[in-house]
């Protein structure tokens, strides 16, 4: 019989009870036990859930009460030296200390850095390599595990972050800083794929392999002995591009791990192997897992080129996204590949199912038709046992559910909720007119000079103020139909006139709203927009205890209404000072959901595009002079490998031009981006043509200016002068002395000062004293530059 599996299950619970666990153990207000015992409930409920619904080898050590690449750093002993960690398993404590700083008992102390987990929206924690490093085992959480599953008499396949991805995902100790945790965004975002290169440039980690090794081979012994039959050791680093030195050092570590007693199913996801295709295929591994829904285009190539004796993994239910499998297809696939080449099959999740929500069965309030098109991680089980029952006993033997899948199919094809022939026709209509502004930037800076009268280095800030327990609580009362629509705005309203108020007061040249009603910068565009859908459960774990609930795109994209134009409009009209409107950008809005994946990413966000166009235009209408278009997650649609990234890039420039470029000369531009250097994609940044661009500088010392200055970026920008991360208040001499050094670069007549990011995460004490001095640092600046 074929085997089925999954590379892993979500670990938060269908109701996330594993995030309220973690916090209440935090706070002082619950205890180790009771962590402990619910983590033990929700690893016994996802194994059974996967092994009742026909899954034969479960994941075991894909949970984990942090992050499973911190779990890995434990188990083979990198445990960075400020922790004060004595020898020997390390404790509860220590790890929540390494994983977040503190812990209910232990000193506080800097925790490990936080980066993306490949493109998805996970976040490890990165690990530290001494140059000394040694490695042991440090933690039994794996082997306890392993009994665990065991004890309840299922098959155990232990889940291992393999020797040469763990090494590629480390950093060096006192190496460049990897991006820091990203409080400030409704999702937390790094900079991924680029920042995975500049891991990779640390050659010096390979030098640490045959201290590594053996501790791998000590690991594989120990739960040979426990008698586990297959370990699946991930290497999800293979869909990218490695330096030789890498693919060389694959073949020395495998051939090292052969004689374990344990079988070794080598899993790869993400992407396609491509050129490392030829290294990997001649790994002495038992098993080779692929991804064939990202990889789909070289599952032949992969079969031709493994030894017929051993097992391939076809992982082709997709663990990265929420659309119910194509059975039919996916069951064609499967039987062709089976009657053509001699290798023995496997079927399994594209990669972990950690990246989707739990259960599809707990939504209620979402569309019936749009419910029947998804699939969620329990949904995604029962996929793979059906096509494992089709393949063993012939489709006939799955007949209905094929045509159930055929249905939904053909619904999705179809439906008119997706389908929308005026969306359709504008996209179709799209031309180069509409991504380019009338007149080029210097013709434009003079009218809005003009029309703005502003200052030379102007202030502004990025957008959000603190959200206060107050607005937390009225949009809370409002959801709950406790407060009415009309107290709710008013509320709002109130917000905003305070914080108008209170940024005339401070002496700021250009003000914000501030978002007091904004839940979510994704979400509350999302809901004027047609194509979005909302659930009600669809947590999926962004790191630690943080989850993020993405709105899924389903179909064609247009605006309902105006989105933002009241506030904005009402906003204006307190002050006379340029009131700068406030939107997310389509690239951003596209990749913090769920996406269709019945057209190309591009075509949806131009969809989001000409929908945010609207809004722009409808803002200016309403006598907005500066409108504001966020991109923090810009260099989240690059793809993992570099020769990929220029076709994505020139859509997202197109789609971010065409929301921008339905305004006159004297409107200006903005645009805000975040947690990124941006050397290597610079000049797409340029060809954004934004008017002003505001990015995080502060941390690296206006060192992410340097790509700006290089290219000799021709249009205004502000550094940020002051990390919003921290509560604490900035001097005013702090940001003078940063804005000289910007200022040798940059002609004044091109700068703006404003903090790093939103303010939304900090109080209003702290935000008070911060704009103040950053308003007489300005002051100051003028008279000396
Ligand atoms: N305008 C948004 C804010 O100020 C930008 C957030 C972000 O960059 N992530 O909150
Ligand atoms: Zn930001």
């Amino acid at each position: 019989m074929t085997i089925t599996h999954t590379l892993g299950f979500p670990r938060v619970g269908a109701r996330r009870e594993l995030k309220f666990a973690q916090e209440a153990y935090w706070k002082g207000e619950s205890s180790q036990e009771t962590l402990l015992q619910l983590a033990r409930e929700l690893r016994q409920r996802h194994w059974q859930q996967q092994a009742q619904a026909g899954i034969d080898l479960v994941p075991v050590n894909d949970f984990s009460l942090y992050d499973h690449v911190l779990d890995t750093s434990l188990l083979l002993g990198v445990i960075p030296e400020r922790f004060g960690i004595a020898d020997g398993y390390v404790g509860l404590d220590d790890y929540f200390r390494m994983a977040r700083g503190r812990a209910p008992s232990g000193e506080p102390v800097a925790a490990q850095e936080m980066t993306k987990w490949f493109d998805t929206n996970y976040h490890y924690l990165v690990p530290e390599l001494a140059p000394d490093q040694t490695f042991s085992i440090r933690s039994s959480k794996l082997f306890d595990e392993v009994d665990e599953a065991q004890g309840l008499g299922l098959r155990a396949k232990p889940v291992l972050v393999g020797p040469l991805t763990f090494l590629w995902l480390s950093k060096f100790r006192g190496s460049q800083d990897a991006h820091d945790h990203a409080d400030c965004c409704g999702a937390a975002n790094g900079c991924g794929a680029a920042q995975l290169q500049d891991l990779a440039q640390d050659e010096g980690k390979l030098q640490l392999l045959p201290a590594l090794l053996p501790v791998y081979n000590q690991i594989l012994a120990k739960l040979a002995a426990q008698g586990v039959e297959w370990v699946q050791i991930d290497e999800p680093i293979l869909s990218l591009e490695l330096p030789q030195s890498w693919l060389d050092a694959f073949t020395r570590s495998y051939a090292g791990l052969e004689k374990s007693g344990v079988k070794v199913l080598l899993a790869t996801y993400f992407g396609e192997l491509q050129s490392n295709l030829a290294v990997v295929a001649k790994l002495p591994f038992d098993g080779l897992h692929i991804d064939a829904v990202r990889g789909a285009a070289e599952v032949d190539v992969v079969f031709q080129a493994v030894p017929a004796d051993r097992v391939i993994s076809v992982g082709i239910v997709e663990g990265r996204n929420i659309w119910r499998n194509d059975l039919r297809a996916s069951l064609t696939l499967l039987a062709r590949l089976q009657a053509r080449y001699p290798q023995q099959i496997w079927i399994g999740s594209s990669c972990s199912l950690l990246h989707v929500p739990v259960d599809l069965a707990q939504e209620q309030s979402l569309d019936e038709d749009i419910t029947s098109w998804l699939a969620f991680a329990v949904q995604k089980v029962g996929e793979i046992a059906v096509l494992r029952l089709g393949l063993d006993k012939g489709a006939e033997a799955i007949d209905a559910v094929l045509s159930a899948a055929d249905a939904a199919r053909h619904s999705r094809k179809t439906s008119a909720l997706i389908h929308r022939a005026d969306v359709k026709a504008r996209l179709a209509a799209s031309s180069e007119a509409d991504a380019s502004r009338h007149q080029p930037y210097d013709v434009r800076a003079r009218a809005q000079a003009k029309r703005l009268q502003l200052p030379v280095l102007p202030t502004t800030t990025i957008g959000s103020f603190p959200q206060t327990q107050a607005i937390r609580k009225a949009r809370l009362a409002f959801r709950k139909g406790e407060l009415s629509e009309a107290d709710y705005n008013a509320a709002m309203k109130a917000e905003i006139a305070g914080c108008v108020a209170a940024q005339e007061d401070y002496g700021l040249d250009m003000l914000v709203h501030g978002e007091a009603e904004r839940n979510d910068m994704v979400e509350y565009f999302a809901e004027f927009l047609d194509g979005y859908a909302f659930t009600s459960y669809g947590w999926v774990q962004s790191y630690g205890s943080r989850c993020v609930k993405p709105p899924v795109i389903f179909g064609d994209i247009r605006r309902r209404v105006p989105m933002t134009v009241a506030w904005s409009t009402y906003a204006q009209s307190l002050t006379d000072k340029p009131m700068k409107g406030m939107l997310t950008g389509p690239v951003t809005m596209l990749k913090w959901a769920f996406v269709r994946d019945d057209q190309p990413l591009s075509e949806t966000c131009l969809q989001i595009a000409y929908a945010l166009r609207d809004e722009v235009v409808d803002l200016e209408k309403a006598g907005i002079a500066a409108i504001q278009i966020d991109e923090p997650a810009i260099k989240e649609c690059l793809p993992l490998r570099k020769a990929e990234w220029s076709s994505c890039l020139q859509w997202a420039v197109r789609a971010f031009r065409i929301s921008a470029s339905g305004v006159q000369d004297d409107t200006q531009i903005h645009t805000h981006m975040c947690y990124s250097e941006f050397n290597d994609i610079i000049d797409s940044i340029a060809a954004l043509d934004a008017d002003v661009i505001t990015i995080e500088t502060s941390r690296s010392a206006m060192e992410l200016l340097d790509a700006f200055v290089d290219f000799r970026y021709p249009n205004e920008i502000g550094p940020g002068v002051y990390d919003i991360h921290s509560p604490n208040v900035p001097s005013v001499e702090q940001m003078v002395v940063l804005m000289h050094k910007a200022a040798e670069q940059i002609p004044v007549q091109r700068l703006w000062i404003n903090p790093d990011c939103g303010l939304k995460t900090r109080g209003w004490p702290e935000v008070e004293a911060s704009l103040r001095n950053m308003v007489t640092a300005a002051r100051q600046l003028r008279t000396e530059l």
